[in-house]
């Protein structure tokens, strides 16, 4: 595996580390350093989830878990650090560190614009406009609901500022109304293909088509409940998503968001990313190329990465 490079666009380690008061890089959860360290390169996304718990003050709880992720970062400072772009990305391979990004799962972090750029100095480089409720930005899957006023400004401010919008969780409605207005691609984190799996956090060939025109990107989920709608799945259950959509001509659209410590069970086979690479193996069996398993495992993201950051 050391030959390999891997991004995955979303984790929730940071989140359950701080809430079980765990290190977040030396841990019994899926996501720790030494299975992070098993490839060339490895790239995590790690979101502050805001449960609605946290509805009442989500930015004290932000502000929390962000601190709370930095003070490990220095205690591991050797290891992994922080990156807010691809330079950053390039600098931790040349220094042999893993890459670590700060994103945020819900926009109710976001009570008034300047909240964005208060955000972004800390480093924040995604925001997941909604979770499963809808908020002030927007309407969140299985809702009517589209984006709002507020939250046309907020993709506007996120555009200028170099934040990558993550539709992952939001209304279809939603999707269509940003993608009317963004001018960078857009991602949906971690979110599989409707049509293999009919569940209302997946994307549908239309959004997917819409998706490949923005020359944005899905990360493919490792939740049994979006693989296969019930509780079990398979590696080769992730890889039909991955078919699927390269069947619709997706190859520079497709990536990884395993959702790791985000979900109660996850598809056999797969406990953490240290097994990722078996996803690719599987691949690369079925007679996909290495150009086109480059792209999901890192590319495609790089890429975002590029254009919006
Ligand atoms: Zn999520």
């Amino acid at each position: 595996m050391k030959n390999l490079t891997v991004c995955d666009m979303h984790c929730d380690t940071l989140t359950k580390a701080f809430d079980k008061k765990k290190l977040l890089f030396s841990n019994s959860l899926n996501v720790n350093l030494k299975n992070l360290n098993q490839y060339h390169s490895y790239t995590q996304f790690f979101a502050v989830f805001i449960s609605p718990q946290y509805y009442s003050n989500p930015k004290k709880r932000c502000f929390d878990v962000i601190n709370y992720m930095y003070n490990q970062i220095t205690k591991n400072h050797e290891k992994i650090t922080i990156c807010k772009n691809l330079n950053d990305i390039n600098k931790a391979i040349n220094d042999n560190k893993l890459s670590a990004f700060l994103s945020i799962e819900g926009g109710e972090a976001i009570e008034e614009l300047n909240d964005l750029k208060t955000f972004y100095d800390l480093g924040v480089r995604m925001l997941t406009l909604t979770w499963n409720f809808d908020n002030h930005i927007a309407g969140a899957n299985g809702s009517n609901i589209g984006l709002s006023s507020f939250g046309k400004s907020v993709i506007n401010k996120m555009n200028e500022l170099g934040m990558i919008v993550d539709l992952s969780h939001s209304s279809i409605k939603t999707f269509f109304d940003v993608l009317e207005i963004t001018d960078k691609p857009v991602v949906l984190s971690h979110s599989n293909s409707y049509t293999i799996c009919p569940h209302q956090r997946n994307i549908t060939d239309e959004q997917f088509k819409v998706l490949k025109q923005n020359n944005g990107c899905v990360g493919i989920n490792f939740y049994p409940d979006f693989l296969t709608n019930s509780k079990k799945a398979e590696i080769f259950d992730i890889v039909a998503h991955i078919e699927y959509f390269l069947s619709l001509g997706g190859e520079d659209n497709i990536s990884i968001g395993s959702d790791f410590d985000g979900i109660d069970y996850i598809a056999t086979g797969i406990k953490s990313p240290t097994d990722v690479y078996k996803i690719f193996n599987l691949l690369s069996q079925r007679g996909i190329s290495d150009e086109v398993i480059e792209k999901i495992a890192y590319k495609n993201i790089y890429r975002i990465i590029g254009i919006c950051l």
